[in-house]
């Protein structure tokens, strides 16, 4: 099974930091940047809907167990909501909460019709069978039915889920709605109307932004050394673009370890060793801790899998000259002033992991037509959408004199507050 992301309690992270607290603070600074009225930031701080469900679910032992899921859909002014489901132990409400309105920052930096969601149950996948997770993800729909479909609010993957859980959540759905309706959710299989690239494209969107970067920073990519944090869905895959592409990827971490060799890791191979949670570093004799990975020396570190593990304690030790957010929320809000005051380029998480939610509107797109588009295609369109977002989020930093993070969300609100206001929401 293929994994969105990698996370686990074994990866170092800043606990007393709050994802909520932190993008209502960033929210809150960028709001009144913009010269809006103080009534946006109050209306756009938490999500306009938020679902706590419970779960019964059969376990192989026969016994029944309640899990505990949430479903939060930040603004739909703009459009459906739309945004992943993760499955996790340590997923709490105000995380998910978070996670939606980070969701509307991406889609408004890449202008797409949506506004955000996210959605998560507290489990451990890890430790359940198929079977198990198949009652899970199905009984998760049935509880969500309600405030969830194509025109309302389309989920997808997200940290340890994949392309089969959502096959099981779109049967589910069209056995209560008792209809065919692909375009519920993206992050499909390609037989029930996924989109060629939709597995590979927030790696593919991170690695035309990291392209980017070195034009901006006049570096050739082949001479770059890169760290990856994370060995999942989004690590893996970015790995081996970065070794096709000449770079030297001369770390690797996961959930257990790291892996680390100055002459550059034999990624291929690694990708061939990994386990379907993204775990290689436990099959060779490694003395590095993925913690201690992070403040090696190199050009450009990209943490691809949980939130906080660039924190105030490390920040200062961050050894490279960009830092590129593949996951959500690596970096804590008093850490990248640290690495900003430092001058280490920080490309934020909202504009630089947003080549998913691209490709799963393509995924919808393609639903709602009935005609598929070639891998071809979809990645054209993706590099045009990743090319944009960045020139503006850039363009405005650099208007404004503020850093990119700042800038992401000012052009992330623009959409978001322009719609509520025209639909009456708002009144600045
Ligand atoms: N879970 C991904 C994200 O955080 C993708 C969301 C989607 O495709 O809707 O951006």
């Amino acid at each position: 099974m293929a994994i969105e992301s990698l996370e686990t309690k074994s990866i170092q992270v800043e606990t007393e930091d709050n994802a909520l607290l932190e993008f209502q603070e960033t929210l809150k600074e960028a709001v009144s940047l913009m010269k809006y009225p103080l009534q946006v930031f109050e209306f756009l701080k938490k999500p306009m809907r938020f679902l706590e469900v419970s779960i019964p679910v059969r376990m192989d032992n026969g016994q029944t167990e309640i899990f505990q899921g949430f479903r939060a859909q930040h603004n739909d002014a703009a459009g459906p909501t739309k945004g992943g489901i993760r499955f996790h132990p340590d997923v709490t409400a105000d995380e998910v909460k978070a996670l939606a309105g980070w969701m509307s920052l991406k889609c408004g930096i890449t202008d797409l019709p949506y506004g955000g969601a996210k959605g998560g149950i507290i489990c451990d996948p890890r430790q359940m069978s198929p079977n198990e997770l198949e009652r899970l993800s199905r009984g998760y729909v049935r509880a969500v039915s309600q405030i969830v479909g194509p025109t309302k609010d389309i989920p997808a993957p997200d940290m340890y889920t994949n392309s089969q859980i959502m096959a099981w959540m779109l049967d589910e759905y069209d056995h209560i709605r008792e209809f065919d309706s692909p375009g519920f959710i993206t992050g499909k299989p390609l037989a029930l109307g996924g989109s060629k690239g939709r597995e590979t494209a927030t790696s593919l969107g991170v690695f035309y932004i990291l392209q980017l970067v070195c034009e901006l920073k006049k570096l050739q990519l082949k001479d770059t050394r890169v760290i990856i944090q994370g060995f999942g869905n989004v690590g893996s895959y970015l790995a081996k673009y970065l070794y096709d592409s000449g770079a030297k990827v001369i770390g690797i971490g996961d959930v257990l370890g790291g892996l680390y060799d100055e002459n550059g890791l034999d990624i291929p191979y690694l990708l061939e060793t990994r386990d379907s949670f993204g775990i290689v570093s436990n099959r060779f004799n490694s003395s590095i801790s993925n913690q201690e990975l992070l403040e090696k020396e190199c050009d450009i570190l990209i943490p691809a899998a949980i939130s906080g593990v660039i924190h105030k304690h490390n920040a200062a030790r961050i050894n490279c000259q960009i830092v590129i957010e593949a996951a959500n929320g690596p970096t804590t809000k008093e850490a990248l002033s640290i690495l900003v005051d430092r001058d280490i380029m920080v490309v934020p998480d909202i504009l630089a992991n947003s080549g998913g939610v691209i490709v799963s509107y393509f995924e919808w797109c393609q639903n709602n037509q009935g005609y598929y588009w070639t891998e071809e295609e979809v990645n054209v369109r993706l590099k045009e959408k990743m090319h944009t977002s960045f020139d503006n989020v850039l363009t405005t930093a650099k208007n404004y004199h503020v850093n990119l993070k700042i800038a992401a969300y000012m052009e992330g609100i623009k959409k978001l507050a322009e719609a509520s206001r025209l639909r009456g929401w708002l009144n600045y």
